[in-house]
């Protein structure tokens, strides 16, 4: 029954992958699912790999759709591009936003429209902005002139998004309006010439910056944005129609006060605007707790108390988000011994341990200080929420690679069947 709900979910995305699903109940743990992917077929797996938990994604989804009714999700690809997250998300009714060529294809790969893409990169090189034109992919952001000169050169019919920079600073780590994103005194010269390039725009966009953001900062970059529709109609230039309001979201409880901030704003600021489209560009939101990667511990020292240990995966590889320092990483540990079944630890005694990667540089190290019971190898450490930035930034350093080549695909008996929006 899970396979085939499983394959609904796929096929209604035109998804033809390698999927690997798990047959257990709806109950069971990530922990119970990588225990059970173990066991299993122990000789066949490779490690590191990542296991894809389709509840998560559904619940997620279940979740946006609640709290945010009016704002339709563009997932980021680049946050992690994994081709069952796209597909799942496709057959659950989201859009997506492509950086790149690679991405858009991608996305085209599975059967989704190039409707449902926005090219939400600001500054594109000619020959991407062609392969764009070439797949009818049609609505595209700028915050230059220069850009606009090039889309006029190669895809005039393309629709724009001005992207502008928020202005209050919302404390996020990732904050990139370093490097994107027009000025408010900017806005009227770069919609005068889309304008007189022929160019139409179609809306705004800004994002107010990845991990840790604060969800007040929505608030002000959506009044932002109403000066930008008030400034075009200003200028006798057509109306506009899309809001979009980036990424940022993180699940949990900052979820539902971004929602509160970002539902009211809309309601003050856009009242009055009939046709009005909210779009959004969730990446970390869908991926982040929806990945747990397990690694095996390949080596092992012991200097006095200390403990040291090297796993198959690093910094370079799917873990390279533990290297900032808001990212609290929490791992726990499996044993297999020559019986199939999960040793339990007998002695409870932990160690100040540290674990480094797999890769000959010293910063490949994952944890320090770290308390963990005493490990041996082939033990398993297990790591939550890595779904973020993780394999889509890692690289082959030392020929070593991450999980993003092995990943399992976990669902469970509920109806996604009946949940396909597409
Ligand atoms: N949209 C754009 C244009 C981005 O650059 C990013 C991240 O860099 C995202 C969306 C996704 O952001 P987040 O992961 O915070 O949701």
């Amino acid at each position: 029954a899970e396979e085939s709900q499983i394959t609904n979910i796929f096929s209604a995305s035109g998804f033809k992958g390698k999927k690997l699903v798990t047959t257990l109940s709806s109950e069971a743990t990530i922990s119970d699912i990588i225990q059970s992917i173990i066991k299993t077929k122990p000789s066949e797996i490779d490690s590191p790999f990542s296991v894809l938990d389709l509840r998560v994604v559904i619940d997620l989804m279940n979740k946006w759709t609640m709290n945010l009714p009016t704002v339709k999700p563009f997932y980021a690809v680049k946050c992690n591009p994994n081709i069952s997250l796209l597909g799942a998300l496709a057959s659950l009714g989201a859009n997506f936003d492509c950086a790149s060529p690679v991405e858009i294809e991608s996305v085209l790969s599975l059967g989704v429209s190039p409707d449902r893409i926005i090219y939400a990169n600001p500054c594109k090189s000619e020959s991407h902005i062609k392969y764009a034109a070439s797949v009818g992919v049609n609505v595209t952001t700028f915050d230059s002139v220069g850009e606009v000169e090039k889309i006029k050169m190669w895809h005039p019919n393309c629709e724009l998004v001005l992207r502008i920079k928020p202005e209050e600073d919302s404390g996020a780590r990732f904050s990139l309006g370093l490097k994107f994103g027009a000025l408010r005194n900017e806005v009227p010269e770069l919609l005068k010439a889309a304008d007189d390039a022929g160019l139409k725009v179609t809306g705004v966009s800004f994002h107010i910056g990845s991990a840790g953001a604060s969800t007040q900062a929505y608030r002000g970059a959506i009044l932002l944005a109403k000066t930008v529709f008030e400034t075009a109609s200003n200028l006798g230039m057509p109306k506009m129609k899309i809001l979009n309001i980036g990424g940022g979201f993180t699940p949990g409880s900052k979820f539902d006060e971004a929602s509160l901030n970002i539902n009211e704003a809309i309601k003050s600021y856009f009242e009055n605007e009939e046709d009005l489209v909210v779009i959004g560009e969730p990446g970390t939101y869908f991926a982040e707790t929806a990945f747990t990667l397990a690694t095996k511990v390949i080596g092992k020292r012991v200097r006095d108390e200390l403990r040291e240990y090297w796993i198959d995966d690093g910094i370079y590889g799917t873990l390279s988000t533990v290297v900032y320092d808001y990212f609290i990483v929490t791992c726990s540990t499996l044993r297999f011994g020559s019986k199939p079944d999960e040793v339990t630890y007998k002695d409870t005694k932990t160690y100040p341990s540290t674990v480094f990667g797999p890769t000959c540089d010293s910063t490949d190290t994952v944890l320090k200080e770290y308390s963990l019971p005493e490990l041996e190898m082939n033990d398993w450490l297990v790591f939550s929420n890595m779904g973020a930035y993780t394999s889509s930034l890692g690289t082959n350093f030392n020929g070593f690679s991450s999980s993003a080549k092995n990943v399992y695909i976990a669902c469970s008996s509920l109806s996604y069947g009946a949940e396909n929006k597409s």
